[in-house]
Formats: structure tokens, C-alpha cells, sequence
């Protein structure tokens, strides 16, 4: 192989490869269906946002990426999407269990935290995991192949820096990602998590009560601890692609003592 065809052999890590992203019309999801269509890869956008997935498909081109209303709280939803990516590509390779929510301003306080907050926040961050990651063993496990990605979050290793409900559903994302992965690995299908802190896109906007020009400044004892979307979505290339093909579960462990996110331009 000469030295340009290797290049871009690199260059398209997805190639041929088919992913289902649930939360992908914003954020870390749209940024990873951009970098995934970039290598190569179908997507199928699955989120509750219709108006903004459909801009993001129209920006991607017909022929990379496309869109099913989905809500992962939902069964059917779930099931629909699975269904969908098979009929419209033939295939699941790759399901990034990324949709989330953390409400703006609710009460760290346990005492004043609703019954029907915590459970409407442990629907879309755990339930919707855990329906994503059933709907694609179904058809993974007669393929004998897939790598399914469940975004977690720094709440799912410390405490106190987000609402119970959300630390909550975070650190449960940890239990079914290292139950998942044993249980799927046995048919060569692997389940990884990764744990952003601190991503500035409209969630965390709103959680900080940002306006649209601020900026933030996340501050940690883990040096250079990242910032953008485009970091996760790298993350989360490296997982779906062959690359990791022998990373059948990743656990960092890390000491995170300090950790201050400071609004900066206001
Ligand atoms: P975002 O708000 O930009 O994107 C979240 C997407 O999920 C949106 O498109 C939204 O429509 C979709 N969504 C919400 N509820 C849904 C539902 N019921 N069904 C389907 N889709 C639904 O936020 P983001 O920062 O990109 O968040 C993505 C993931 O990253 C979340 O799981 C979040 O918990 C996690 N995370 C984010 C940060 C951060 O600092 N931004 C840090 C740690 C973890």
C-alpha cells in the first residue's frame, strides 16, 4: 500500500460502518454524526428534535446521514430506530446511546428534589440507555458484531457537582455498561462508556444558566481536561471504529478534588 492510500485509509475510519446516534441533532451527538459521516460511516440521527436534526442531515447530504423521530424514553421509539437503520442501510454497526438531559437550576438539595423530576431525568439518561443498548443486542447479537457507546459523565464517578437525579443516572450508566459488556462480549459485541466534563453546548448552557455568547472556564486537578464536543466525538470514533476492536471495556479512574466551572464575558 503506497503511502497516500494508507493515508487515507486512516483518513476514513468508519468506512462501510452504520450508527444509530440518539441525541444527535445538538451537541456532542451532532458533532459526533458530523466526524462519523467524515469517516465514512451512515448515520442515523435518532432525537426529539426534529426541526434541528433535520438541518443537521441536510448539512451532512442525503446519502450520509438521515432521521427518525425518536424519543428513548419511548420503546417503540427505540425499536423504531433499530428497525429503521436496518431497513434503510442493512446493518447496525454502531449505537451511541448519547441523548441526555440535566434540568436548568434545579435543587441539589435531596429534600426538594420531586419524585417525578428524578424519574423523568433517570427516563432519558438510564431507561433510554438501557432501550438503546437492548434494541441494538437484538440485532447485533445475530450479527456477531457492533460496538455500542453509552455517554456517562463525570457525575458518574464523583458526587455533588450535579442534581441527585443526574449523578444518579450517571453513575447507574457505569453499572450497565460493565454488565452489558460482559454480558454482549461473549458474541464479540463490545460496550464502552465515556465520561465528558464540562462540554459547552446547549445542555450545560442551560444547566449554567449561560447566555448564548458566554464562555466557560473548567477548572480541575486534571490538567487539560477537555472542553469541546469534537473531544467526545473523537472518543467516540476510536470506539466505534476497529481501531478499539479489542477494547472490550474501558474504565478510567480518576481523582477529580477540584472541580469549579467559572462563566466567563459577563
Ligand atoms: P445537548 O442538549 O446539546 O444534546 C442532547 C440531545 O439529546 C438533544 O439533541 C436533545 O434533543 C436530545 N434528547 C433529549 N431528550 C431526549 C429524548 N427523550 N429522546 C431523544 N433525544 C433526546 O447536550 P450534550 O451536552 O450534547 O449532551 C449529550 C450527552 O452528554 C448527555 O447524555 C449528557 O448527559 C452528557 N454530558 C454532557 C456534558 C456537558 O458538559 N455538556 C457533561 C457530561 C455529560
Amino acid at each position: 500500500m503506497g503511502s497516500s492510500s494508507l493515508l487515507s485509509a486512516f483518513a476514513r475510519r468508519l468506512e462501510g460502518k452504520v450508527a444509530v446516534i440518539t441525541g444527535g441533532a445538538s451537541g456532542i451527538g451532532e458533532c459526533t454524526a458530523k466526524l462519523f459521516c467524515k469517516h465514512g460511516a451512515k448515520v442515523l440521527i435518532a432525537d426529539i428534535q426534529d426541526e434541528l436534526a433535520h438541518s443537521v442531515c441536510k448539512d451532512l447530504g442525503p446519502t450520509s446521514a438521515s432521521f427518525v423521530h425518536c424519543d428513548v424514553t419511548d420503546e417503540s421509539d427505540v425499536r423504531n430506530a433499530v428497525d429503521t437503520a436496518i431497513t434503510k442501510y442493512g446493518k447496525l454497526d454502531i449505537m451511541f446511546n448519547n441523548a441526555g438531559i440535566i434540568e436548568a437550576a434545579k435543587p441539589a438539595n435531596i429534600v426538594d428534589f420531586e419524585k417525578a423530576e428524578f424519574e423523568k431525568i433517570l427516563g432519558v439518561n438510564l431507561i433510554g440507555s438501557f432501550l438503546g443498548t437492548k434494541h441494538a443486542a437484538r440485532v447485533m447479537v445475530p450479527a456477531r458484531r457492533g460496538s455500542i457507546i453509552i455517554t456517562a459523565s463525570v457525575a458518574s464517578i464523583i458526587g455533588g457537582t450535579s442534581p441527585p437525579a443526574y449523578t444518579c443516572s450517571k453513575h447507574a450508566l457505569v453499572g450497565l455498561t460493565r454488565n452489558t459488556a460482559v454480558d454482549l462480549g461473549r458474541w464479540g459485541i463490545r460496550v464502552n462508556c465515556v465520561s465528558p466534563l464540562g462540554i459547552l453546548t446547549p445542555f450545560s448552557r442551560n444547566f449554567l444558566g449561560l447566555d448564548k455568547d458566554d464562555t466557560i472556564e473548567v477548572y480541575s486537578n486534571l490538567k487539560g481536561a477537555v472542553t469541546k464536543p469534537e473531544d467526545i466525538a473523537e472518543a467516540a470514533l476510536y470506539l466505534g471504529s476497529d481501531d478499539s476492536r479489542y477494547v472490550f471495556i474501558m474504565m478510567v479512574t480518576i481523582e477529580l478534588d477540584i472541580l469549579t466551572i467559572t462563566k466567563l464575558n459577563s
